[in-house]
């Protein structure tokens, strides 16, 4: 099938790879020509494990181009992709300035027959919004089919969660779209639920509602778990052994971040006042999850007697999850901002999210080149992100750059075991008895 997508970013990226990869023949079009540039040349303009040998197989193929523009890139498509942003206005609304933006620009190519996807999380009844739009900028004799396709990647493992989804959501009033779209993505054998727009529109949000609530259960459940002498990792492993309840999301830390579950939990927000709908749940997750994203600040106020004024405090990780170099809402903003408002000198380092970071948190920290030069002769360590080359952090080597070993772990990365075979250390995880 020859299909266009509009948007070149997470998801529209993966998509674009993914499709190609499985035979389509796919155009990806953005508006950022700085994108499309790199994108031309085999370059990801995103860290993603595996996108830029899925990126030269594709080109290389001739199944996979990137354009600026429309014209081009929607010429002789079947079926269009939206996947542009939708980001959060001031209020917690989804902002669909860019949707709509991208529905004009498709109105003028659309031929008759072409079926609009939209794979952005949209607020239920967008899809409705976009057609209009659609129909009042396109040309007279033609009509739009609409499918609401959700998205569920995660950043980080975008490329196998789109070939190995677990399910793929497909909302239309229209039988014949639905099916197509269906055929799409046929050859990667995921179970398809065929549904309402406005129920799969409603499924994004509900999803993700539902993980962040976990989340931000378990961490009130780790707060309670300190307070008692439990263990939340003993205590979130004997919870998800019931197969009710699952394993999945219930590891206890400092908070969920990112570019999807705090907007969309906001957004969800917004339409349950929009509708008048009582729904407490969601305001107390976005509660807990704001205490927890400072918990590791005020554990180290508590330590320090207050005073952070002057103490060096390495901060390991930027972004808001590992493997991924995407800062849009990563805990690591908000535990700079309060360590700089106690006077603490922060030197931060992260693998790969250094540049991301520098133009959200800016200069009022310090990045460092390596995780030694982060750890060197500081008071305390956060561990904010748990990447793999931290986890494996030589605890010994602690004891041998700091003048006494004070870690205050965000993400539970460390056993209990080596911790205790290292002398002279104070340990604060989250949830767990600490170790002094
Ligand atoms: P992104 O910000 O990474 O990318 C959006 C892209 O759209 C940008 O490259 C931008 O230049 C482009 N764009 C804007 N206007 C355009 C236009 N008129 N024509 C063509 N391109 C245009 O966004 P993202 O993270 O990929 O998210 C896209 C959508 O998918 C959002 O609604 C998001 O909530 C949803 N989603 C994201 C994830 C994720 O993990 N990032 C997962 C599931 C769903």
């Amino acid at each position: 099938m020859k299909v266009a997508i509009l948007g070149t970013g997470y998801v529209g990226l993966s998509t674009g790879v993914s499709l190609s990869e499985i035979g389509h023949h796919v155009c990806c079009i953005d508006v950022d020509e700085g994108k499309i540039s790199l994108l031309q040349q085999g370059i990801s303009p995103i860290y993603e494990p595996g996108m830029e040998e899925f990126l030269a197989r594709n080109i290389a193929a001739g199944k996979l181009r990137f354009t600026t523009s429309h014209r081009e890139g929607l010429a002789g498509a079947e079926i269009v992709i939206l996947a542009v942003g939708t980001p959060q206005r001031d209020d917690g609304s989804a902002d669909l300035t860019y949707l709509e933006e991208a529905a004009k620009d498709l109105a003028a190519h659309l031929i008759q027959g072409t079926i609009v996807v939209i794979k952005s999380t949209v607020p239920v009844g967008t899809n409705d919004e976009i057609r209009k739009i659609i129909e009042t900028n396109c040309h007279e004799d033609v009509s739009v089919e609409m499918v609401a396709n959700p998205e569920f990647l995660r950043q980080g493992s975008a490329l196998k969660d789109t070939l190995e989804a677990d399910r793929i959501i497909i909302g239309s009033e229209n039988q014949q779209a639905a099916s197509k779209v269906k055929e799409m993505y046929s050859p990667l054998k995921v179970p398809c639920m065929m549904t309402s727009i406005r129920s799969a529109e409603m499924i994004k949000y509900a999803s993700n509602a539902f993980l962040a609530t976990k989340i931000s259960f378990i961490n009130a459940v780790a707060n309670l778990c300190e307070a008692v002498g439990a263990d939340v990792t003993d205590v979130a492993k004997g919870m998800g052994m019931d197969k009710r309840i699952g394993n999945h999301f219930l590891q206890a830390g400092i908070g969920y971040g990112g570019s999807c579950f705090p907007k969309d939990v906001k957004a969800l927000w917004h339409t349950t006042r929009k509708h008048d709908v009582d729904f407490g749940v969601l305001a107390e997750t976005m509660r807990v999850n704001d205490e927890q994203q400072v918990l590791l600040v005020k554990k180290a106020l508590k330590r320090f007697d207050g005073h952070l004024s002057g103490k060096k405090i390495a901060l390991l990780g930027l972004s808001f999850k590992p493997d991924t170099d995407d800062m849009r809402e990563a805990p690591s903003i908000k535990i700079s901002q309060e360590l700089n408002k106690h006077g603490a000198q922060v030197v931060a380092y992260d693998p790969v999210a250094t540049s991301n970071a520098k133009r959200v948190i800016g200069e009022k920290i310090t990045y460092a080149d390596n995780l030694l030069e982060a750890i060197t002769d500081a008071d305390a360590v956060f561990v904010v992100t748990e990447w793999q080359e931290i986890k494996q952090l030589d605890i010994a080597l602690l004891g041998k750059v700091m003048k006494k070993v004070i870690v205050f772990d965000g993400r539970n990365c460390f056993d209990e075991e080596k911790i205790h075979s290292c002398k002279n250390i104070e340990y604060y995880p989250i949830g767990r008895p600490a170790i002094i």
